[in-house]
């Protein structure tokens, strides 16, 4: 094979210091890959977007010095931006609201393929990338872009073109101007496998990245084949969605697309890692992206090469956290999303996760996961990136059930014990604190202590709500009580249905 690479996230709310990021790119060089590709969307201080560069976002100088040290070992540093989909970090900053293609946001937000100068301020992107990042390719992005042609500019050519023809047009003209300028244009495959016939507008040096997360990329590498361009097959660490990693997935999906890379004549193989926030971190899984690293270019067995990255613990616990937990419970198996960070994390209300997992978490699923966290922690020192899944599992269950004892007491009528039990509730949420900080200081996110305030904060309102409840035999069902958008005396409660 003659392409090893993994992808690092660094647009999800990550900010690694240089000496971190130094270590990291040595220890990928050990353990065999040729390449670290950095996916940046708005967290590089673009020089043609200033009002776009975040706190801590990666510059154009510590990028430029890390490429110097490393290129000379022998590691290449390929970029990798956005520049039509997953905008929402310049669409969403004050300066870049002209950008939205159009307000069908779902949670990413795309920018548009027909205004000339959203086409420019593209480019200007994808320019500085090219003065700072010296490799021959440059990743172009292009993938999820679902919101083509619907601002009226993009409307009037759909009819005639299609989303194929918006797609290509657009991607053609950028990768062209990529290799007038010397080097090797890249695009994410989703796009073109949806619509084939934006192929045609693609100049065939174009590399297309074959992301298969949920399946082997046999049959698409084949076509994108037969199209007649070069591919790279993209498995996943599959952290993004689960409450740590699904380990077993992960492993089958790196060694199916390294298999179909080989039959089908793909250029290679690169890992993508995503988020890595939400109560995930880098800091308690690189290690599975450096054995992957092992496995790809040595042909190690796994569990070798995971011991001879991270050692007898962290393999150990790995396999506990990473495929014991998800198998003794339906809500966390593979296949059943990142369910418990979503519930307890990402909406910002974590009475979600009660209201979902009541039945395993206060029940003997609850214990088995309780028994299987304690193994874990057995294992490892105090402190160890692994004790935070560890914990995270925990809180989740015992957060579920304290909660439910707040429950208990409201259907009681004991409104001070319901409030107490909530309080108790918080300080077990409260533990998460102290690995959130280490995450951060790791180089992870640091808007997960700003989730963790957040869901605290909701508690506190729910107590209050629990206080000031209207006089009277009727009460609102507790579930409508730690709703978002509980109202007093709000009886039918309409909107509390919304989800979002
Ligand atoms: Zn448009």
């Amino acid at each position: 094979m003659s392409f090893i690479g993994w992808m690092y996230d660094l647009a999800r709310e990550q900010s690694p210091s240089e000496e971190r990021l130094d270590e990291i790119f040595t220890r990928s060089r050990e353990v065999g890959y040729q390449a670290v590709a950095r996916y940046l969307e708005h967290r590089f201080a673009y020089p043609s977007a200033p009002w776009a560069a975040g706190p801590a976002c990666l510059t154009p100088e510590v990028a430029r010095r890390l490429i110097a040290r490393h290129k000379a070992r022998g590691l290449r540093i390929i970029p990798f931006l956005n520049t039509l989909g997953h905008m929402e970090g310049f669409i969403r900053a004050e300066g870049g609201q002209w950008l939205r293609e159009s307000d069908t946001t779902w949670g990413s937000e795309q920018t548009c393929a027909t205004r000339p100068e959203c086409r420019e301020f593209a480019w200007g992107l994808v320019s500085d990338a090219l003065s700072v990042f010296d490799d021959e390719w440059v990743h172009l992005g292009g993938d999820e872009a679902r919101q083509l042609g619907e601002c009226p500019a993009c409307a009037a050519r759909l009819a005639e073109i299609g989303k194929a023809g918006l797609f290509g047009q657009y991607y053609g003209e950028m990768c062209r101007r990529v290799l007038a300028a010397g080097r090797r244009p890249g695009l994410w495959s989703d796009m073109v496998l949806l619509f084939p016939e934006a192929l045609d507008h693609l100049p065939r040096e174009t590399l297309l990245f074959d992301w298969q997360y949920d399946h082997r990329p046999r049959d698409t590498t084949r076509r994108l084949r037969a199209a007649g361009f070069d591919v790279i097959c993209c498995p996943a660490v599959h952290t993004y969605d689960s409450v740590w990693c699904h380990l077993d997935l992960t492993r089958t999906n790196i060694d199916e697309h390294a298999e179909d890379a080989a039959a089908e004549g793909a250029l290679g193989v690169l890992v993508t890692t995503w988020e890595n926030h939400h109560f995930t971190s880098y800091a308690a899984s690189i290690p599975l992206v450096y054995a992957a690293g092992r496995r790809l270019s040595r042909r190690e067995d796994w569990i070798r090469a995971l011991l001879a990255t991270a050692g007898p613990a962290y393999t150990y616990a790995a396999e506990i956290l990473g495929n014991g937990i998800p198998s003794v419970s339906d809500f966390l198996r593979p296949g059943r999303w990142r369910r418990l960070r979503d519930a307890l994390v990402l909406r910002l209300n974590p009475f979600r996760l009660w209201v979902v997992w009541r039945d395993e978490a206060t029940g003997r699923v609850g214990d088995r996961i309780l028994a299987l966290c304690g193994e874990v922690d057995a294992a490892l020192p105090s402190g160890h990136p692994l004790r935070f899944p560890s914990e995270l599992h925990r809180v989740g269950v015992l957060w579920v059930r304290a909660v439910e004892d707040a429950y208990r007491a409201y259907v009681d009528r004991d409104l001070e014990a319901c409030s107490e039990q909530l309080a108790v509730a918080a300080r077990i949420l409260a533990r998460l604190r102290p690995g959130l900080q280490a995450a951060a200081e790791w180089g992870g996110s640091h808007v997960d202590l700003e989730r963790l305030n957040a869901g605290l904060a909701f508690v506190e309102t729910v107590r209050t709500r629990v206080r000031t409840l209207p006089p009277g035999a009727y009460r609102p069902a507790f579930q409508t009580l730690v709703n978002d958008r509980y109202l007093r005396t709000d009886q039918a409660g309409w909107m509390t249905t919304l989800q979002r």
